[in-house]
């Protein structure tokens, strides 16, 4: 796929419950190799549209494309082998379970992979070459992220910010290529949080692509290149920080809720 053309595309998506309408027509797109800021006052529909985008619900109407194929109404494994992963506003670690554990959980094309192991036995030894693989690739990971003196720790006794840097790790073994983040900063202290943002930069400098929802304008405003600003379902505008930053709309839709 062309390297200029939006690794991204969300086209007119809308997403009913019932009488509430959560996603109104939006439409925007992220740039390959990005870091991409998701904005908007509570209830503005950013989760939903999340949802939407990462196979978790089905859209009402409109299109998501992503590296130039539609997925639109796809499950979440397949997108997520595609190599577009999010991680959850609430992290969804297994508390009773080691960080290592955890990481063991979140192979690429798992299901497939399990399929086979039924049907051919000389598989199997297959499997086994692939486990020594994916602990060698966790434990890499989990030295990037400076959590791996935890590996063998419950997650349940992680602290909020541990767990985030463990979701994001989860995430990045099955080697994605775009990463979608609800909420990354929420609940962590400062230091991680600098750590998390540190990490975020290291990573696009690897290529990967970027779209975060997140709370803190700060943080939006100093680490992405490009916002989006969702209000009431829509897109109210699309731009560099200092652009949306001196848009009267945006302005209002916040003060206004
Ligand atoms: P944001 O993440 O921007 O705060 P959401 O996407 O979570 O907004 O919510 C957008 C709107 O859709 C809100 O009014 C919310 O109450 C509603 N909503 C979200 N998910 C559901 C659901 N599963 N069932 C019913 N209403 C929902
Ligand atoms: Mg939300």
């Amino acid at each position: 796929h062309a390297v200029d053309s939006p690794i991204l595309a969300v086209e007119n998506l809308e997403k009913r419950f019932g009488g509430i309408v959560a996603v109104d027509g939006a439409s925007f797109s992220v740039e390959r190799g990005s870091i991409t800021g998701l904005i908007g006052p509570n209830g503005a529909g950013k989760s939903t549209t999340f949802n939407c985008i990462t196979g978790v619900h089905t859209p009402n109407e409109g299109r998501v494309v992503f590296d130039g194929d539609e997925i639109t109404g796809q499950q979440p494994h397949q997108i997520a082998n595609r190599g577009l992963v999010r991680t959850f506003q609430i992290a969804r670690e297994l508390p009773e379970m080691t960080v290592l554990e955890n990481m063991m959980l979140a192979p690429k094309n798992q299901i497939g992979e399990s399929l086979w192991r039924s049907v051919l036995p000389h598989f199997r030894g297959e499997m086994v070459e692939q486990e020594e693989q994916l602990r060698e690739q966790a434990w890499e990971m989990l030295e990037f992220f400076e959590i791996d003196h935890l590996a063998e720790e419950y997650a349940e006794n992680l602290s909020g910010g541990q767990r985030k840097l463990l979701e994001l790790a989860r995430a990045l073994q099955t080697e994605p290529e775009m990463l979608m983040l609800d909420e990354p900063m929420a609940g962590v202290n400062p230091t991680l949080e600098h750590k998390l943002l540190e990490h975020i930069h290291e990573l696009r400098e690897q290529g990967y692509t970027f779209l975060i929802v997140e709370h803190d304008m700060d943080v939006i405003m100093n680490n992405c290149e490009r916002v989006i600003v969702m209000h009431q379902g829509a897109v109210l505008d699309e731009g560099t920080p200092a652009e949306i930053k001196d848009n009267e709309q945006v302005i209002e839709a916040y003060l206004g809720g």
